[in-house]
């Protein structure tokens, strides 16, 4: 079974999987990963919430605050646990 760090869902999957271009494998393992991991959840949230914001222009360019929260959320999932 795949298995997904926070950061790889964030930085390589999220976008795609909002555009529905994943593999049903890639797919079942995010929302695996979505089922027991709250941060995740959280910023998928916010970020679709951006991507409905700032309409559907294809490939916009990340927000400021988006960035922002983006390197809090990598931050806090780096420094956690260890
Ligand atoms: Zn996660």
């Amino acid at each position: 079974m795949l298995k997904l760090m926070c950061k790889e869902f964030i930085m390589d999957f999220l976008s795609d999987y909002l555009d529905g271009t994943l593999t049903p494998d890639v797919i079942t393992a995010l929302e695996r990963h979505l089922q027991d991991c709250e941060p995740c959840v959280a910023y998928l949230n916010t970020y679709k919430k951006t991507r409905e914001l700032t309409g559907r222009a294809g490939r916009a360019e990340m927000p400021t605050e988006m960035k922002v929260r983006l390197r809090e959320f990598l931050l806090k999932q780096l420094t956690k646990g260890k």
